[in-house]
């Protein structure tokens, strides 16, 4: 096996090189920051996943000992740089190095935030262990088993003629407008799932619920599910626990919105589609 490459997370940055590449060796900042680690295979090549404490101290990793730039990758080993980088920047990135880690980097987090926090038994209380041969963790006395785990979530664009629903969420960066989301219910197709995150939020009743596609979002665990659905009935009544407020918006005055590599920007800037453009 060769020298795996490191996925070093602090809250949900991800440490890469000066030359957007994961990184092969970190430095001892000591045992008390790192929080978990998982060694696995990512995407055919072998991994090593650190989630280090959020104060974990920038300045000991940013020295971390990095391999070289791709062209000259027998060069490992020297002193060089790099950054923290957010994952939402990574999935947003026009760079061809970094737009590759997008999707091995939301893996990586959304399984170490999940083995950091499965630690005991859900039906024993026993501490759990790594399962040998397989991704999950098993309590060596009752034998559950615990798989990763996804957490699926609609988000939603809705149109109403020219214009679209945006919402500013209590829970969230309250400054920002965003679509409708929520989190799918046991019981209930994603479609319906939309239809109730809607009415329940904004008192909105909608129709022509279409797939715009999917997102994983490893914070810590969800998977966004995306779609436009279109305005059939009812008029804007918040849920007030849930939506400072919400309105509709034209498409040429849009308000703030969440940045780009979130799901959101990319329903409510990206192609909408011949049925609703
Ligand atoms: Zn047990």
């Amino acid at each position: 096996m060769g020298t795996p490459v490191l996925y070093l997370f602090r809250s949900s940055e991800l440490f890469v090189t000066q030359y957007n590449t994961l990184p092969i060796d970190y430095p001892d900042i000591g045992e008390e920051s790192l929080l978990d680690s998982m060694d696995i295979d990512i995407a055919g090549v072998p991994s090593r996943i650190l989630l280090f404490k959020d104060e974990a101290s920038r300045a000991a990793v940013v020295s971390a000992s990095v391999c070289g730039p791709p062209a000259s990758s027998d060069s490992c080993g020297g002193e060089s740089s790099g950054k923290w980088i957010r994952l939402r920047s990574i999935f947003a990135s026009d760079d061809p190095l970094l737009a590759s880690l997008a999707s091995p980097a939301a893996r990586a987090l959304g399984l170490i935030n999940w083995h950091n926090s499965c630690r005991f038994c859900a039906r024993c209380g026993t501490a759990v262990i790594d399962k040998p041969g397989e991704i999950a963790r098993v309590c060596p006395v009752c034998s559950a088993i615990y798989y990763p785990r996804i957490s699926p979530a609609i988000i939603v664009l809705v149109h109403k003629g020219d214009t679209v629903l945006l919402a500013r969420h209590a829970a969230r960066n309250q400054e920002v407008y965003s679509c409708i989301a929520g989190f799918l219910e046991h019981g209930e197709t994603l479609e319906e799932c939309v239809a109730r995150e809607v009415f329940e939020e904004t008192g909105i009743s909608v129709t022509d619920i279409c797939y715009a596609g999917s997102q994983s979002w490893p914070y810590p665990d969800q998977h966004m599910i995306a779609f436009h659905a279109r305005w059939a009935s009812g008029e804007v009544t918040v849920d007030p626990k849930e939506i400072l407020e919400a309105r509709w918006f034209p498409r040429d005055a849009m308000p703030a919105t969440p940045m780009p590599g979130t799901v959101a920007w990319r329903l409510i800037f990206g192609d909408w589609g011949d049925d609703f453009r």
